[in-house]
């Protein structure tokens, strides 16, 4: 049902200087990686955007050696009031060249540059602002009157919001006195080497935040470091078991954020519509790829067809496509890899049983690309029900009663986040209570702020990020 067409409204891409290459960021300084490079792609074009160093054992080891030195030397014994300027520079330099982390998030990531622009980047610069205020104020986080920070905090990174996660995890590891040796992910590492200018604008001293780009064994290089402190992990539930093996026995502290399967519960006294925004929001944002997306939705039966229609009306009216136009509302989807996952667990979906259903439409030919898709008749037991797809795919379940959206909301191994849409305010406090999860949302989803905790139950990962929890994950008592 089109009532008419959307001119183009295309971000221009000449507020960013996409180098041809980059190195890694060491002591302050770009330089050359020992492993063989790998590009990085725009995946909603396939275009090469610019070629990557790729950080081998011996790199990793000299940036965790530079940045002990900056811990032992510079960060650790600086006033912490000065530490806070550094950080409120930071934020403020992140605020300046906004437009230009957008740009460069939406063209190495895909995601619409609506969300680069109101989401990912604010969102970033919010985490410095805050974390910036905590620094002299470490005495009131709970830890005692001279909590100590850890020394070196190793830091892997997932592809999804790399900006965002590179803020979540630097900002309260800094404001704690800690340095940092950070590994982006292989897909999306441009914005974090913006960042690393910003922190030479910054005249943040060298050896405080290294950026080592690589793949997985990079990443493995830094967390396996026998000088890394304290180690912070967000991607997959299986890599993030591996780091738990890893560093089991030895005396590095650590948080792992991983993977989800949340439920959105909509019970029949809810707002429809209200609602419906609210599930296209939390399947939809970030083409799905959401630890804690909304991904089963678990509708009264009393009022399932009625929403299931509201959803697809809505869901047709969906543009799907070029990530810098302004009026896109689901971009690419980050890698061949993701989108090859995605494909194999819809078709188990079908194989399944389960009844798939997408809007009319085209997608672009050239990049990756999954059309928003709504399955119908899940059972709990299919694997659609229980699997991360990571993509734009929502499974719709039903329940009778309260204690059967609980049971069914819970019956998973993870436990990152979950929604709840009703307009009785006893019925939300009680049902949020039963749920094993770590966020709940009432009548609204994906909402996120600095001050608030985030973190797993059960397969979701074990620690807090964000909030006076999460920053004494970088702190221990003297
Ligand atoms: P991944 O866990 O392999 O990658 C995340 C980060 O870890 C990347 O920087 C990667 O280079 C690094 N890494 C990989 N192997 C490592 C190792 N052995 N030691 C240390 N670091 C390592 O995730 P992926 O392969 O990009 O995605 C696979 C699935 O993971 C997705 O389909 C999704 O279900 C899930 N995922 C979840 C999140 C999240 O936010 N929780 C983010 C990304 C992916
Ligand atoms: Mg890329």
């Amino acid at each position: 049902m089109t009532f008419f067409e959307y001119a183009p409204a295309p971000e221009s891409r000449s507020v960013v200087d996409v180098r041809p290459s980059y190195g890694l960021f060491v002591d302050g300084e770009f330089t050359d990686g020992q492993g063989a490079p790998l590009k990085t792609v725009n995946p909603a074009t396939d275009e090469v955007l610019s070629e990557i160093a790729v950080g081998t054992d011996a790199d990793v080891d000299r940036a965790v050696r530079a940045a002990r030195r900056a811990f032992t030397r510079v960060w650790g014994p600086m006033r912490p009031a000065d530490r806070g300027k550094y950080l409120f520079r930071i934020a403020r330099l992140l605020q300046e060249r906004a437009r230009e982390f957008a740009v460069l998030e939406t063209l190495d990531n895909g995601k619409p540059i609506t969300e680069s622009r109101d989401v990912d980047v604010p969102q970033a610069a919010a985490h410095f602002f805050y974390h910036a205020g905590w620094a002299d104020k470490l005495e009131h986080v709970g830890l005692g009157a001279a909590p100590r920070p850890h020394g070196v905090a190793g830091q892997v990174i997932p592809w999804n919001f790399p900006l965002m996660m590179l803020a979540w995890k630097v900002a309260p590891a800094l404001a704690a006195g800690n340095t940092v040796v950070l590994k982006p992910a292989e897909t999306t590492p441009l914005t974090a080497l913006l960042f690393a200018e910003v922190c030479q604008q910054a005249d943040l001293p060298p050896g405080v935040v290294n950026i080592v780009t690589g793949a997985g064994d990079t990443g493995r290089a830094v967390v396996e470091h026998p000088d890394v402190d304290k180690v912070a992990f967000t991607g997959s539930t299986e890599v993030g078991k591996q780091i738990a093996r890893s560093i089991a026995g030895t005396s590095k502290a650590l948080t792992l954020e991983l993977g989800g399967k949340a439920a959105n519960i909509v019970f029949d006294d809810a707002p429809v519509d209200q609602a419906v925004e609210g599930i296209v929001r939390g399947i939809f944002f970030n083409q799905g790829h959401v630890c804690c997306a909304g991904s089963r939705l678990l509708v009264q039966e009393s009022v399932h067809d009625e929403v299931v229609a509201a959803l697809q009306r809505r869901i047709g009216t969906l543009r799907v496509g070029d990530p810098m136009d302004k009026n896109t509302d689901i971009g690419a989807i980050n890698s061949p890899e993701q989108l090859a996952r995605i494909r194999e667990l819809v078709g188990i979906g079908e194989a399944e049983g389960a009844h798939l259903w997408q809007p009319d439409g085209d997608l672009p030919e050239r990049g990756n690309w999954f059309k928003p898709t709504v399955f119908t008749d899940v059972s709990p037991a299919h694997r659609i029900a229980r699997d991360e797809v990571f993509g734009p795919v929502l499974s719709v379940l039903t329940f009778r009663t309260p204690d059967e959206a609980v049971a069914k909301a819970n019956n998973s191994l993870y436990g990152l986040s979950a929604g709840i849409w009703s307009e009785k305010g006893s019925r939300i406090l009680s049902v949020a209570n039963q749920l094993r999860a770590g966020v709940v949302w009432a009548n609204t989803f994906n909402q996120f702020d600095p001050t608030s905790p985030f973190g797993g139950y059960k397969q979701s990962g074990h620690g807090r990020e964000g909030g006076r929890i999460g920053l004494r994950a970088y702190l221990k008592e003297s």
